[in-house]
Order: C-alpha cells, then structure tokens, then sequence
C-alpha cells in the first residue's frame, strides 16, 4: 500500500517539471518560430501525437485501467501505457491508485485532488505536495499486467523515451529534431497535461448536476472538448462504471466513441453501460427535487393547490416507475434468451424484441408527460 504522508512537504521535483514544461514549450517556440525553423510536418505531428497520448490517458488510464469500464486486446493496452507514458503523468499504476482513491472518497478529507481544498489545489496543487508513491497493493488486478508493471518500475525511461525520443526521432525525418523535442516534446506535454488537470478542477466546479448534487463533479460541454469527453464528470461520477461519460449520442466524447469504434473492429469487448431506466431515474430524481426546491421558495398558499401539484407529481413519477420496471423486466429475459443460443426460439426472441421496442415508446412517453408537468410547474414558479 502507498504511503500518504499527512504532512505538506513540497515535492520539488514535481514542481520543477511542471513549471518547467510551459515555460521551455512557449520560450521554444518563441525561439523556434523566430530563428526561422518553423516547420509544418512538426506542428502537424504534435497535434496528431497531443491527441494520441491524451485519449490514451482518457480510453487506456482512466476508462479502461482505473474504471474496468471495457475490456481491449493487449494490443490495445500495450498503446495506451506507451503513448500515456509521453504525459509525464505517473504510472499507470500510480495514476490509477490515485484516481481510484479520489472516487471512494470523492470531497473528503482523503480524495487526492479534492475541490473543497481550493481550485488550483485540485488543478495542480495537489501535485506540488504530491510525496507519496502507490505500489501496486491497492490495484492487485493491474500489477498482473507485465506491460504495467514493467511501465511502473521503469516509469522515467518510458516517459522520456516516449515523451521526448520519440517526438525528436520522428522530427528528425524532417530535419527539425530540435523542433520535435521543443514543440512535439515540451509544449505538447504541458498541454497534455493542463488538459488532463481540468477534469480535477474545472469539472468540479462549473458545470450542471442533471444526476446528483450530492457530488461536486458537473457536466460541462466545454471542458468535454478539451478533455476528450471527460467534461461530463457528473455523469462520471454517478455511474463511474460506465464506459461512456457523454451518453447521449451528439454529447462530445471521442473516448466514448473510439472505445466503441475498437469494439466495432473486435478490439474492445464488454463495453458496459448502465441501463436507460437507472440514467433516468436519477435524472427525474433530481429534476423533482428541483421543482420542489422552487415551489417551496414559492410559497404556494392555496392548501388545495398544493395537494393538486403533489398528487399530479406523484401520478407522473408512478407511470415512469411502471414504465421502467416494464422495460427492465423485458430487457433482462431478452437478454437471458439471447445467451441461451437456442434455434428453438427464436421466435420468442422476436416476440420480445417488438415487446421491447414497445416498452421502450412507452417509457419514453411516460418522460414526455413527465417533462411536459415539469415545464408547466416550472413556469407556475417563475410568474
Ligand atoms: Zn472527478
Ligand atoms: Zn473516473
């Protein structure tokens, strides 16, 4: 098990490198751009390996390693630890410990990266007394993986191998080593890493809560673009289980989408999600409690009335309940007769799959209604 020392000793290390890298990446390029070495291929390059290493901390660190959300070929994996080593971002292992523990105990004392303890904290501070090192005991099921071990052990040589050689090699090809260990190298790697530093600041702290406030994670849009989908953190946090942070089909998650995309090409396997009723449950749940919030500030005097919005609520929430029941119900004995591999009923696969499609319309009917009480409540509130 890692030790957390309580005490708030400075990691210099740390924050020497992380000072360190927007500094020689914006000095570099200054320099490189004015010194004439300015190189198309170069910049080109740095965008397609910025994306590359970033969602390979997004898909391969966090939804796959830290979560268990999917299951990827080894090839796969092997991707994700080399191309998430050029962040300069720990160890797979450490990494995933860390997250692990900011989820168990999310805004408390114990959580890694809590927002309560101020914004920069959370974005880089934590980093700066960051004087603990985890060694694989709270993630028995990643140290089985020699890839990740290997990464953990060796993590400098991999990182600087990865982070630096690599960009100054392929640069080379174009005559621009010094190009590929400026911009390909530095900046990239600052850049890679204020995008990452968001989902623990930024994302705890502007944003909606459309599946619980009892979390300070929120869904935002805009740091979704910056963080490959990661912005939907409110949803992240309710059901950290699931592979897909974004879930409608529009929300901007290119981790959503690439994990769905191996899985297309037998790359990626048991992409979990959680059920639509679970989703909406939370969400009516907290649609509900904001209506009351506001009707409560109303004030509603009529007794009479009251009782009417209450019962017509109530009505509402049943249809849904009995909606969702339906569809779960319909959707586990699909499911169970879909395994059963069995020729004899496919027709009764068909059967079920129309009764799902049916109870699918019904519930999403049932929201409608339920949204269409909403608004009208709502707008009760606000005249
Ligand atoms: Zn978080
Ligand atoms: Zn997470």
């Amino acid at each position: 098990m890692q030790s957390r020392s309580t005490t708030l000793s400075l990691n210099w290390v740390n924050i020497i490198f992380l000072t360190a890298m927007p500094i020689l990446g914006i000095a570099g390029a200054i320099w490189w751009v004015s010194t004439e070495q300015f190189n198309w291929a170069t910049v080109i390059f740095t965008f397609i390996y910025l994306n590359l290493a970033g969602i390979s901390i997004t898909a391969g660190y966090h939804r796959l390693f830290s979560h268990r959300s999917y299951e990827a070929a080894k090839p796969v994996q092997w991707a994700f630890v080399a191309f998430g080593s050029a962040c300069f971002e720990g160890s797979v292992v450490d990494w995933s410990t860390d997250h692990r523990v900011h989820h168990r105990y999310q805004d408390k004392d114990e959580d890694p990266y809590a927002i309560f303890k101020g914004f920069w904290f959370a974005h880089i501070g934590w980093l700066y007394t960051k004087n603990w090192r985890a060694d694989g005991s709270a993630v028995p099921d990643l140290w089985k993986n020699a890839v990740i071990r290997s990464q953990h052990e060796y993590y400098i040589l991999w990182s600087v191998f990865m982070g630096f050689i690599v960009p100054m090699l392929v640069c080379s090809l174009w005559g621009d080593m010094w190009g590929g260990l400026l911009i390909g190298g530095f900046l990239r790697v600052a850049l890679n890493q204020q995008f990452t530093f968001l989902i623990n600041s930024l994302c705890h702290f502007a944003g909606t809560k459309p599946f619980s406030d009892k979390i300070t994670a929120r869904d935002n849009w805009l740091t979704a673009i910056f963080t490959y989908g990661e912005g939907y953190h409110n949803y992240h946090h309710t059901f950290p289980g699931d592979y897909r942070n974004g879930i409608r089909w529009y929300d901007f998650d290119l981790t959503k989408w690439l994990i769905y995309g191996l899985s297309k090409v037998g790359l990626a396997w048991r992409l979990h999600m959680v059920s639509p009723e679970r989703i909406l449950q939370s969400r009516v749940a907290m649609q509900e409690k904001t209506l009351r919030e506001k009707l409560s500030l109303q004030k509603v005097k009529s007794p009479a009335l009251m009782e009417h919005i209450n019962k017509t609520i109530e009505v509402a929430k049943e249809q849904l309940a009995t909606a969702s029941e339906r569809l779960a119900l319909i959707r586990a004995q699909y499911e169970s007769l879909k395994n059963s591999n069995n020729q004899a009923i496919d027709h009764q696969i068909a059967e079920l799959r129309t009764k799902f499609y049916e109870a699918q319309r019904e519930l999403k009917h049932a929201y409608q209604l339920w949204k269409a009480m909403l608004n009208g409540y709502m707008k009760l509130t606000t005249i």
